[in-house]
C-alpha cells in the first residue's frame, strides 16, 4: 500500500516537473528580455520555485523526512550549463527544505542538495560533448546523493529500501525521458536558427539578403522618421575578377562585407543586393552627418588592404549614392540613391553623392573635398 502511495504522489511530482521544464525551456530560449543577467536571474528563481513546489507535493515519509523530485530542476540547469541559475535555484531549493522545520535531517538534505549541484558542475564540464551519457550521469549522480541522505536519515530498513526503489524508477525514467525532451528541444531551436539564418543572410558574406532588405524597408514611410538609403557599388569590380580570377572576387566581397558591418551600427540594416552591390538603411541622420558617414566608409574601404589568393593584395574603391527623405516610399527611396550612385560613377567614381528627398536635388558631392552637383 505505502509503495503505491509512494509511486502515485512520485509520479505527481513527475507530472509538475514535466510542465515546469517546458515553462523553464522555453524561457532558457526566450530571446524576450532585455538582458542575460535578467534571463539567469529569472530562470534561477523559476527553477527554484518549481523544486519548492515539487517539495510540496511530494512524500512526507515521517514528521521529518520529505522525498519528491526537487532535484529534477537542478538536472535541468546543470544540462543546459546554466551556473547562474543553478547556483540560485541550488539556495532556494535548499534553504526552503528548513521551511518543513530546521531538523538534522533538513540539514542532511540541504548538504545533499549543495553536493548535487556541485557534482553536477563537474560532470556537465566533463561530458559536454556526450549529451546522452552526460544527462545519464547528472541523473545518477543526483540520486545516488539522494540515496545517501535518505539511508543517514532512515537507517537501512525495509522502508527505506522501498522508498528509494521508487525513487530511484521514477525519477530515473522522468529524468531521462526530459533530457531527450530537452535535447530535442535544443536540436530544433538550432535547427529553426540555422534555416532563419539561410533565410535572411548572403551565404558568401553573412550579411543580409534582399529578401531582408525588402521586408525590413516595408512600410518605412508610414513610420515617419527621418531614413537615408546608402546604395554601394564597387568600382571597377569586372577588372578585380577578369585580372585576379572570381574566386579572389569573393574575397574581395567578403572584406568589403566585413568592413560595412564594422563602420555601421548593430541597428543599421546593411545588405548585399546583388553581386557587388549593397545597401544601408541608416535611420535618424541629418544629411551632413550620414554624409560624413558614407564618406568614412569608404575612405575605409579605399585605404584598405583587400588579402587575394596567390597575388599581392590590393585596393578598391567604391562609390556611394544616398537617399535622405521622411514619409517617402522606400520604392521611391532607392531609386533616388541608384540615382546618386549613377551620378557618382559618371563623376569619377570613389565619391558620395547625396539626394535630399525634400528638394529634390543633390545638396551635397565629396570626394576629398566637397563637391555640389545640380
Ligand atoms: P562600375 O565601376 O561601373 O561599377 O564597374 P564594374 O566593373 O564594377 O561594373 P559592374 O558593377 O557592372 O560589375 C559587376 C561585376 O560584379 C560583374 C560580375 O562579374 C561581378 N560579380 C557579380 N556577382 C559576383 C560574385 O558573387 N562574385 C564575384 N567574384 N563577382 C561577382
Ligand atoms: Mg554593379
Ligand atoms: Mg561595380
Amino acid at each position: 500500500m505505502w509503495k503505491i502511495i509512494f509511486i502515485v504522489e512520485l509520479l505527481v511530482n513527475a507530472c509538475i516537473a514535466f510542465t515546469g521544464f517546458y515553462i523553464i525551456s522555453k524561457i532558457i530560449h526566450s530571446t524576450h528580455f532585455s538582458s542575460s543577467t535578467t534571463t539567469s536571474v529569472i530562470i534561477g528563481l523559476a527553477t527554484g520555485l518549481l523544486g519548492v513546489l515539487l517539495m510540496f507535493k511530494g512524500i512526507q515519509v515521517n514528521e521529518s523526512l520529505r522525498m519528491d523530485l526537487r532535484h529534477l530542476p537542478l538536472v535541468l540547469l546543470a544540462f543546459y550549463g546554466n551556473r547562474f541559475p543553478l547556483v540560485i535555484a541550488t539556495l532556494i531549493i535548499g534553504g526552503s527544505r528548513f521551511l518543513f522545520g530546521i531538523t538534522p535531517q533538513a540539514f542532511v538534505a540541504f548538504v545533499a542538495i549543495i553536493a548535487i549541484s556541485t557534482g553536477m558542475v563537474y560532470i556537465h564540464r566533463k561530458l559536454f560533448n556526450r549529451p546522452f551519457r552526460q544527462n545519464l550521469s547528472l541523473n545518477i549522480w543526483a540520486l545516488l546523493m539522494i540515496t545517501f541522505a535518505v539511508l543517514i536519515n532512515l537507517g537501512f530498513t525495509d522502508a527505506s529500501l522501498r522508498l528509494l526503489l521508487a525513487t530511484w524508477t521514477i525519477g530515473l525514467a522522468v529524468g531521462v525521458l526530459s533530457s531527450l525532451l530537452t535535447l530535442d528541444f535544443q536540436m530544433l531551436n538550432r535547427q529553426v536558427e540555422l534555416y532563419k539564418q539561410s533565410a535572411e543572410r548572403d551565404h558568401l558574406t553573412g550579411l543580409y539578403n534582399r529578401r531582408v532588405w525588402d521586408t525590413r524597408t516595408a512600410g518605412l514611410e508610414q513610420e515617419g522618421r527621418i531614413y537615408n538609403v546608402l546604395a554601394l557599388d564597387i568600382d571597377h569590380f569586372k577588372h578585380v575578377n577578369d585580372t585576379y580570377g572570381h574566386g579572389n572576387g569573393d574575397l574581395v566581397l567578403k572584406q568589403f562585407a566585413n568592413i560595412l558591418m564594422e563602420e555601421t551600427r548593430p541597428h543599421d540594416v546593411t545588405a548585399r543586393i546583388g553581386g557587388e552591390e549593397f545597401m544601408i538603411l541608416v535611420y535618424d541622420l541629418a544629411p551632413s552627418k550620414v554624409n560624413k558617414v558614407a564618406n568614412r566608409i569608404r575612405e575605409r574601404i579605399a585605404n584598405e588592404r583587400f588579402q587575394l589568393d596567390g597575388f599581392p593584395a590590393i585596393t578598391v574603391t567604391t562609390s556611394i549614392g544616398i537617399a535622405h527623405g521622411k514619409h517617402v516610399h522606400i520604392q521611391q527611396m532607392n531609386v533616388l540613391a541608384d540615382e546618386a550612385l549613377y551620378t557618382a560613377k559618371q563623376q569619377g567614381r570613389n565619391r558620395t553623392i547625396l539626394f535630399d528627398q525634400a528638394d529634390q536635388q543633390d545638396i551635397a558631392a565629396s570626394h576629398s573635398s566637397t563637391e555640389t552637383t545640380t
